[in-house]
């Protein structure tokens, strides 16, 4: 995969420190306390199915951890190193040990939903990986990773993601498109290969559960939102390998699996996958079509400030009072989306 750093992304990564530190403002009580209420950290899904806040960014609900209990202890995605605690302390609550964690599946490479493996590893002696093949020497060598997401992060990386453990090559399975893994009785996951927010990405079919694991291939959810009425689904359109198309057929390969619910790696699960669908649908075209009126300057800024727009007049439409937290959200993503279709359409213009 190519993790090159992109010379128009420098002049953003002062920006998004100024973004961090507003996003940090309103810090989750849990943070720094190290101890205390950790009850609301794990969020029940379903029986056997259980979700674990990994407080990426410093933030709750960004990024999370998902608990499969079955036979064989089950855990998607680690999230970044920093989430680590959080998860050993949310399988404790749960009643797990770290011996019990039999699988960890990753959606794919992302320091978000990956960088803490290596350090988790180190704690879970009987767990054995599964990653989409093309991730799987990043994983094992997270050298162009660490550089790549530099790029992006800047001189929050240290924070946010630090360290980027290398995981043992012993302990990772490549996750083959329709392969299966076992994981209880009556319980077998299945993994597609869903390419369009990034090319090694996969997502998890629990069939006994009729859910979904969809990593970001079907954009990001807001659970502030969803408390006061609103659905929202927006694109993650990351750089330097989101590609439209594909994103867009990944949804169909999805949809044709007719789950019954939707797991996104941020954040929650949606019980509603048609809507899902047909949000991703709805702005998968805005964000390109903004993309193309600011690539000509390319106008990060401009770019950003559009989609912003764009969105908030929606969500107005369904509500007066926003929560400021969705806000905070919704610009965090919006600046690495911005970053990904200028991206896409500079290397779709290259190639013309
Ligand atoms: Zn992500």
């Amino acid at each position: 995969m190519d993790l090159r750093p992109n010379y128009q992304l420098h002049f953003s990564v002062r920006r998004f420190t100024v973004v961090l530190r507003t996003i940090k403002m309103k810090l989750h009580p849990f943070l720094g306390k190290g101890r205390g209420a950790l009850a609301d950290q794990v969020i029940s899904i379903d029986k056997d199915r259980y979700l674990i806040d990994g407080f990426d960014l410093g933030v709750a609900e960004r990024t999370g951890t998902f608990v499969l209990d079955e036979g064989q202890l089950t855990l998607i995605e680690t999230g970044p190193s920093i989430s680590v605690p959080y998860i050993k302390r949310g399988l404790k609550s749960l009643g797990y040990s770290l011996e019990q964690v039999r699988y960890i599946i990753v959606t794919h490479i992302h320091l978000d939903h990956s960088g803490g493996l290596g350090l988790l590893l180190n704690d879970c002696p009987n767990a054995t990986v599964y990653a989409h093949d093309k991730g799987i020497r990043h994983l094992i060598d997270p050298t162009r990773l660490i550089k790549g997401a530099k790029v992006v992060y800047g001189s929050s990386f240290d924070s946010l993601f630090s360290p980027v453990l290398p995981v043992d090559e012993n302990r990772v399975r490549p996750a083959q498109h329709l392969g299966t893994l076992t994981i209880g009785d009556q319980s077998t996951l299945t993994f597609y290969h869903t390419p369009g927010h990034a090319n090694h990405h996969i997502g998890i079919h629990d069939e006994r559960k009729k859910t979904f694991f969809a990593g970001d291939t079907l954009g990001v959810i807001y659970p502030s939102l969803e408390r006061v009425g609103i659905k929202l689904v927006l694109p993650s359109t990351s750089p330097n390998q989101f590609d439209p198309e594909l994103m867009l057929k990944s949804k169909e390969l999805v949809k044709s699996l007719s789950p019954k619910r939707i797991a996104f790696g941020h954040f929650g699960v949606s019980h509603d996958p048609s809507m899902v669908y047909e949000q991703l649908t709805y702005w998968l075209p805005i964000f390109l079509q903004l993309g193309e009126s600011f690539l000509e300057k390319n106008d990060f800024e401009g770019l950003k400030e559009a989609l912003f727009t764009k969105v908030q007049k929606e969500l107005l439409k369904f509500a007066d009072d926003i929560p400021e937290e969705a806000y905070r959200s919704i610009e965090v993503d919006l600046f690495v989306s911005t970053m990904g279709i200028l991206d896409y359409l500079s290397r779709q213009k290259r190639r013309k």
